[in-house]
This record gives C-alpha cells, sequence and structure tokens, in this order.
C-alpha cells in the first residue's frame, strides 16, 4: 500500500478543509401557497410544482 512520505502540515492540512464547510440549503417560495419549497423541486406542503398538482396527499401516504 502506498505510504506518505511526509506528515501532512497544519498549513496543508487546513487549507484541504478550507471547502469542508457545509452550506445553507436554499429554499424558494412556493408560488402556490407561500411556504418554503426547495427549488427545482415539488412543495412538500401543496404537492404543486410548474404551476399544476403534481401530486396529492393519497399518493403522499401511498407511497
Ligand atoms: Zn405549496
Amino acid at each position: 500500500m502506498a505510504v506518505p512520505k511526509r506528515k501532512t502540515s497544519k498549513s496543508a492540512r487546513n487549507m484541504r478543509r478550507s471547502h469542508h464547510a457545509l452550506k445553507a440549503e436554499r429554499s424558494a417560495e412556493c408560488p402556490n401557497c407561500g411556504e418554503a419549497r426547495r427549488p427545482h423541486h415539488i412543495c412538500r406542503h401543496c404537492g404543486f410544482y410548474d404551476g399544476r398538482q403534481v401530486h396529492t396527499e393519497k399518493t403522499e401516504t401511498a407511497a
């Protein structure tokens, strides 16, 4: 197995980890009910997407 020749310095380790931060999930307002909704996703609150009813509460419990 390949083994690193040198210990990774604190600087190199920290520079690598500079990209590890989590970003807050984006949200958009549902045009139908006004609830927060993920962009390009069906509205969890009313089941609307692209101006039409995509699924109802019945299909939600069945799935
Ligand atoms: Zn909605």
